[in-house]
């Protein structure tokens, strides 16, 4: 009998200018980028963090490092798939994953249908993407960067 196990994962990102933006596994055009040691997609990291999470394995800064200079610049999609393979690797089939985006921009609305598909694909399993702001509080809501925060579902053996 396989066994539910749950899983979560947050991250931020701070605002940089100069660079471009990459959330939930799309490039956004027009709009300001984050700054991290990757692409800064905070969405594709906290979706690693909870399937991480879900399955035992740690989180994405013990499986990747982030002073690892292979995976310096490395696409949020590209560690997703890493963590998924990771996740099927240890013995688990990966349910499902809900991850929502927190900030005043990008509007997720006219793309999150491309981001859920872009997502999914990755995992090999259902993404849902959603968004909410904070009424103009915090750190997301001054517009000085932007969270996620994921759940996972997975079942072990
Ligand atoms: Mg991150």
């Amino acid at each position: 009998m396989t066994r539910p196990r749950v899983g979560v994962g947050v991250d931020v990102h701070p605002f940089a200018s100069g660079r471009e933006l990459n959330l939930a596994g799309l490039h956004w055009p027009g709009e300001t980028g984050l700054a991290g040691h990757s692409d800064g997609d905070a969405a594709a990291h906290a979706c690693c963090d909870a399937l991480l999470s879900a399955a035992g394995l740690g989180d994405l800064g013990g499986l990747f490092g982030t002073s690892d200079p292979r995976w310096a610049g490395a696409s949020g999609v590209t560690l997703l798939e890493e963590a998924a393979r990771h996740v099927r690797a240890a013995g688990f089939e990966i349910g499902n994953i809900a991850v929502q985006i927190i900030g005043n921009r990008p509007k997720l609305a006219p793309r999150r249908a491309e981001a859920e598909k872009v997502l999914s694909e990755v995992v090999s399993a259902p993404v849902s993407v959603s968004a909410t702001t904070t009424d103009g509080l915090g750190l997301t809501g001054r517009g000085e960067g932007i969270a996620a925060i994921a759940t996972a579902l997975v079942f072990g053996r």
